[in-house]
């Protein structure tokens, strides 16, 4: 009896220790950043995993987007623990639909704004929110003015150049100079995952430079060189290098099609 209770107490506080662990691992919001942006003051930004959120299976838990078959009660819910993460008033997102129009954020419109694949802003208080499940989510920031913005860049935006156009839009709208941006690529899909069966169809002939073994493409460095292109300094680019194929922490279309989002958020601090 005595030799029982001897092993059974530690083993139960043991057993409560590892509940605690797996109970706070899931219910905090566990974003990825960016070394170079957490540096800059009054900047908010990250890119989340998909834990800490509300959703059940298969969009669990963390699902961002509201059109993939998810409840949208508990996506706002789940968009509203990321928002107060950062205190911003409001997050502003976009309907997404793969294409190279740039939107500029000058206030909440309250619905996520329709057919753009990218956000611009220098209102401070608001986030800007890209929604992707592979796609790169590309984040700029511009120190001087102060200007932000974010750009979904799946296969078919790095066709389109959504990220020149977009840092064209920041230098139109706010006077940036790419060469004192800071750029990042999100985790997505990497040169590892990247096969495309039918790429003489669907891609250029521009991105056969980047074909790293047969049918494996790097669109990791084809947003590295649009980035440089569109004027941006080599070193003041970051590239995640995290392929969400390959890692379960975050949503995967390819992985498992019917799936969620992951939200990558950028904006001013209030
Ligand atoms: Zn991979």
């Amino acid at each position: 009896m005595e030799g029982k209770t001897f092993w059974s107490f530690p083993l139960f506080w043991f057993k409560v220790l590892i509940m605690v662990f797996i109970s706070s691992a899931h219910s905090g919001l566990a974003p990825f950043f960016f070394d170079a942006f957490s540096q800059e003051e009054g900047l908010g930004h990250g890119i989340f995993h998909r834990l800490g959120g509300v959703s059940p299976v298969p969009w669990d838990s963390l699902n961002v987007g509201l059109a993939v078959g998810d409840d949208a009660n508990l996506v706002a819910e789940n968009r509203q623990r990321i928002r107060r993460t950062f205190s911003f008033s409001a997050l502003v997102a976009a309907h997404q639909v793969h294409g190279d129009q740039v939107a500029v954020v000058k206030e909440d419109p309250g619905v996520d704004i329709n057919g753009v694949d990218a956000l611009v802003s220098e209102v401070r208080g608001i986030g800007l929110m890209i929604q992707q499940a592979d796609c790169q989510a590309v984040l700029l920031y511009d120190p001087s003015r102060p200007a932000v913005g974010i750009a979904h860049s799946g296969w078919r935006g790095s066709v389109a150049n959504i990220i020149g156009k977009t840092v064209a839009v920041m230098g139109a709208e706010f006077g940036s100079d790419p060469a004192g941006m800071l750029a990042a690529v999100s985790p997505s899909l990497g040169p590892c995952c990247g096969e495309f069966v039918n790429h003489r169809k669907e891609l250029p002939e521009a991105c056969q430079a980047f074909q790293v073994r047969p049918n494996h493409f790097d669109f990791w460095a084809i947003s590295r060189y649009q980035l440089e292109e569109a004027g941006i300094l080599a070193e003041r680019i970051s590239i995640a290098g995290l392929c969400t194929v390959c890692d379960s922490r975050f949503f995967s279309y390819r992985r498992e099609k019917n799936t969620g989002r992951n939200a990558s958020v950028i904006g001013l601090r209030a």
